[in-house]
């Protein structure tokens, strides 16, 4: 792709998101996203030498996606990738709701308030085939 066609992307996301550079999810910057993969800010690996990385150089475009609703970081689209393929997604589904509309019961605070008690069902979710 050539350049000019990811800065449009880039700058058109930057819209999107009011101008945030950001994972819209985790609120990451790509330096963020680079240091948790061992990269320093320009993109080198911070043990090059150790790990056998002198030629690996991590760039902005590598570890942000800018091509969706928001940016997205790569941390995040390994953890999605990983919730599918164990099949917990529908259980990422209803702690997402647990955090939208029972965020009370979910944080200390309230230490009369009993804990969130797991549905039966949900000790199947999330399980990979055969387990
Ligand atoms: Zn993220």
């Amino acid at each position: 792709m050539a350049l000019d066609r990811h800065f449009q992307e880039y700058f058109a996301a930057l819209d999107r998101s009011g101008g945030e550079d950001r994972c819209f999810l985790c609120r990451r910057s790509a330096v963020e996203v680079k240091a948790f993969f061992g990269f320093d800010e320009d993109g080198t690996a911070r043990d090059a030498e150790h790990h056998g990385l002198e030629d690996v150089v991590l760039g902005k475009l590598d570890i942000m996606s800018y091509r969706g609703l928001r940016p997205v970081c790569a941390v995040c689209q390994l953890n999605h990738d990983a919730l599918a393929l164990c099949g917990g997604e529908s259980i990422a589904e209803r702690l997402r709701e647990e955090m939208g509309e029972r965020r009370e019961k979910l944080w200390p605070g309230d230490e009369t308030r009993p804990p969130l008690e797991e549905e039966p069902e949900a000790e199947q979710d999330g399980r990979a085939p055969g387990r």
